[in-house]
């Protein structure tokens, strides 16, 4: 486990077993050694074309575990709720998750309901967004907040106004100066009071990756003088009683409580400063920005890993909140926070294959010894000196002088097949004396290319627009040491599709040689990439996303119930989201095929049914490549 630092970031859902099997513990520390899940069981059950009435999954594969999502939600709720009792802070926390991070159906009406009891609401970002939004806290507290952030049209504001007029606790908070005025002739017109929040532009910032939208430059928010002005409106308007929520976000992944005290506590500045100008506030709203511990390392100076943990975020949230009110006499505000990545990374973890792997390391030359010799007599003169050069460096055991007479013979033979004095297998005979040579000097390239059944632009689109780091380990077979290095190549025809920076800072991650563990296949997961990465995640080379599956642990000791299985989209479902019509597509083929058997001379075989059968088949199968080792899981 030490290899692969499961212990650092997997804490308290991830370890590995005795077995050297990753295990999935649902309810963190609170999990009982016989609820231990087992997560390749949990892969093979459903890839196994006699489960789930027959669906057999696919890989890659989502597995889901909504206890998981419950328990990090309780625990961000016990984290503040110890801040506030252990500080005599004297209002509540109410949380919010901002859809966006994950807005997977299940995932969304799972929070509702685990976070019912603590009146946990709902952040929406976009009209459609609000639509679901809503929609879910229809069944959930009727005191959460639904907090809509994001550009404002006419439609946005109206239907948020709508959503007030349905009882639901929705607060607009308005991002632009702009929709102040759209808010207040909307709500006049529809008779509806608003409930108002103000994204304020924090002049603290955050300098990492994820804090472009922080500082006086930010995307979002009011400035200072945009602030006064919206104040003096709504006053002018008689409806500064509307204004009750401040909303402030310093950016994803805050790598220290410094910092975040630091922007809490500009924040609070301005929230009293709304207090003594007569606004009606109560609510003070921290945005996102607790982070995830990716590599484990708890370490503020880079992106993948942050210096605290949740109850350290949530008392620096109450502690520098309460100094500033405490300080201006002013009554404490209810705290909320919009933390998604923090709620939702842990819960799903991706899974797939390695379906082969380079072998640039054991090519034999192919010629005969004949062959070698006329390849020796059809080299130019420098190239025959680069040879015997060579040959003479490797039994002298010179590793360097190996290396510059191998990179020379291979740049002449190249030069020499171009002018088509070498033919192809002459070429490839001196590619593999040079690999040869390489290998028993100790200088071959130990790295691998592991091409596993993923695309990294559906599934991992953070790593490929900007580097995002995501721990990423075999689950099985982790007490057998690795023996391989590797870097890992997807199925999209893209050379940015591979995986070749990983936690640690690693140019390559150790993997065992494929074909062990009885022949069955070899299984890597992701993990921690329950937020973003499935919504954020293109179609490029029209490979849709992963099948999914919902775990629950079951009553049972050391069993799971999968409550949930939906398989990835099909060759035709893509198609369609490029305006491709499947249905038209297969009779335009069906009738080529008509004529391809009209115009047949001799008997080739065409058989309509047949060919009809497979082109209907390829539209209903799954554009990823079905696992070679599947046969292994019965
Ligand atoms: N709220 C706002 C306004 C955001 O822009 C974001 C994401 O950047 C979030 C909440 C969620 O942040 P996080 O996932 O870091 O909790």
């Amino acid at each position: 486990s030490d290899l692969y630092r499961v212990d650092g970031w997997g804490a308290p859902y991830f370890s590995v077993n005795t077995n050297g099997y990753i295990s999935v513990k649902p309810h963190g520390t609170d999990t009982l050694p016989h609820q231990e899940i087992d997560l390749l069981k949990v892969v093979k059950k459903a890839s196994d074309p006699k489960n789930l009435g027959g669906l057999g999954l696919h890989l890659p594969l989502v597995v889901r575990f909504p206890d998981v999502l419950k328990n990090r939600l309780e625990s961000l709720q016990s984290a503040f709720d110890m801040a506030v009792d252990s500080n005599g802070y004297e209002a509540h926390y109410q949380g919010v998750y901002p859809v966006k991070c994950n807005q997977d159906r299940f995932v969304v009406e799972d929070i509702v309901k685990f976070g019912s009891p603590y009146r946990f609401g709902l952040e929406a970002g976009s009209k459609p967004e609000l639509l679901l939004a809503m929609s879910c806290l229809s069944k959930g507290s009727p005191d959460a907040l639904l907090v809509c952030n994001g550009f404002k049209d006419t439609e946005y504001i109206s239907l948020a106004l709508v959503a007030r007029k349905l009882l639901l606790n929705t607060v607009i908070v308005l991002e632009q100066e702009e929709e102040l005025d759209l808010v207040i002739d909307i709500s006049r017109k529809m008779a509806v009071r608003p409930v108002i929040g103000l994204r304020a532009k924090l002049r603290t910032k955050h300098s990492g990756h994820f804090g472009s939208t922080s500082g006086e430059k930010g995307k979002f928010g009011l400035t200072t003088t945009q602030i006064l002005r919206v104040v003096k409106k709504l006053d002018e308007s008689g409806m500064l009683d509307c204004l009750q929520l401040l909303h402030f976000h310093i950016g994803s992944q805050i790598p220290s409580t410094a910092l975040l005290a630091d922007g809490v506590g500009e924040a609070t500045q301005i929230y009293t400063e709304l207090v003594r100008l007569g606004a009606g506030m109560k609510f003070i709203d921290c945005g996102g920005g607790l982070g995830i511990d990716y590599d484990g390392t708890k370490s503020c100076d880079s992106d993948v890993s942050v210096g605290y943990g949740i109850q350290e975020y949530a008392s620096t949230v109450v502690q520098a909140v309460q100094f500033v009110c405490d300080r201006k006499a002013v009554k404490h505000p209810v705290i909320c926070s919009e933390s998604g990545r923090a709620i939702v990374s842990h819960h799903s973890i991706l899974i797939f294959e390695a379906v082969s792997a380079s072998t640039t390391c054991h090519v034999t030359p192919q010629l005969s010894s004949g062959g070698l010799q006329t390849l020796a007599e059809t080299l130019n003169e420098d190239a025959r000196a680069d040879y015997r050069n060579l040959s003479a460096a490797a039994v002298r055991g010179e590793y360097d002088t190996c290396l510059l007479y191998s990179d020379q013979l291979k740049q002449r033979c190249v030069e020499q097949f171009k002018e088509g004095s070498l033919d192809i297998e002459q070429l490839a005979a001196v590619d593999s004396i040079c690999d040869l040579v390489a290998k028993a000097i100790g200088v071959a390239d130990p790295v691998r290319i592991y091409h596993v059944n993923l695309s990294v632009f559906t599934s991992i689109p953070d790593f490929w627009a900007f580097g995002q780091l995501f721990p990423i380990v075999p689950i099985h077979r982790l007490d057998e040491k690795p023996v391989m290095r590797g870097i890992l190549s997807d199925l999209t025809c893209d050379s940015d599709g591979k995986v070749d920076k990983f936690i640690g800072g690693e140019s390559s991650m150790p993997l065992h040689e494929l074909g062990g563990d009885n022949g069955g296949g070899y299984y890597l997961g992701m993990f921690l990439g329950g937020a973003y990465e499935e919504a954020l995640g293109g179609l490029h080379n029209l490979f849709g996303g992963p099948s999914v599956v919902r775990v629950l642990q079951s009553d049972s000791p050391h069993s799971f119930a999968v409550t949930r299985s939906v398989p990835g989209p099909s060759c035709a479902d893509v198609l369609r989201a490029m305006q491709h019509e499947p249905e038209l597509m297969f009779e335009t083929l069906k009738h080529r095929a008509e004529e391809c058997i009209e115009q047949e001379e001799d008997d080739k075989g065409l058989d309509f049914a047949s060919l009809t059968d497979s082109l209907a088949q390829s539209f209903h199968n799954m554009p990823y490549l079905v696992a070679p080792s599947s046969c292994c899981f019965t």
